[in-house]
């Protein structure tokens, strides 16, 4: 799975090995455990999904993560993604607006030996009680950039979104330069779960 990821135009050495370590099928349930290690999105708990690695591993390029950085994930989903930002030495913060999947996330996690701070809630808002963070990563279909996202990065902060309608969208990076000013790079399409919030999709 992780040469594949490789093939299809991920180079950075610390992701994939970040990939390779990660056991995928720990994250599914049996049914789906097979099919861990193809290059596709799967389904998990109420109706949701775990990202294409191919995926996780793009977003993850885009975030830059340093050593120590402190990351907000928006969409938990499984815990797969928080897992691989932690094994780049991130500080990872992660909100989930529906609570079973957190805590299943969370209760596999701390199994796994990975310990990030998980929330539940809207995360469309992000955390405020939390920012600044160095880099935000949204890990489901957004209507726009979340403005307040922006707010809630520090200067020289990333922020990685999928932005579109409900069917496909977009990979947006913005690069916070300074309180004032941003920068905003558009790469690959894909398709997400929708993000759904006072500041996403109504539902
Ligand atoms: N990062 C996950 C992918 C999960 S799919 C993984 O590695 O498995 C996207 C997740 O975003 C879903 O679990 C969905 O419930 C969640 N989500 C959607 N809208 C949200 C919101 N406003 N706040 C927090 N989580 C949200």
């Amino acid at each position: 799975m992780a040469q594949t990821v490789k093939r299809k135009g991920i180079r950075d050495e610390g992701i994939i090995s970040a990939i390779e370590k990660v056991p995928r099928h720990y994250f599914l349930d049996s049914a789906f455990a097979e099919q861990a290690y193809q290059d596709k999105a799967l389904q998990i708990d109420e109706g949701q999904t775990i990202s294409q690695p191919y995926t996780v591993a793009y977003q993850t390029m885009l975030l830059k993560i340093n050593q120590g950085d402190k990351v907000l994930e928006i969409g938990t989903g499984s815990g797969y993604q928080a897992c691989i930002l932690i094994e780049l030495g991130a500080e990872v913060y992660s909100i989930e607006r529906i609570k079973s999947l957190s805590d299943k996330a969370g209760s596999l996690l701390k199994k796994m030996g990975y310990a990030p701070s998980l929330f539940v809630g809207d995360g469309t808002l992000g955390l405020p009680e939390h920012a600044p963070f160095d880099k935000i990563i949204v890990t489901a279909a957004a209507p726009e950039v979340p403005k307040n996202l922006v707010d809630q990065l520090k200067p020289g902060g990333i922020l990685v979104v999928p932005v579109g309608d409900r069917d496909t969208q977009t990979m947006v990076q913005v690069v916070k330069e300074s309180e004032t000013k941003h920068h905003t790079h558009f790469y690959e399409t894909f398709r997400f779960v929708p993000l759904i919030g006072k500041k996403g999709w109504k539902s």
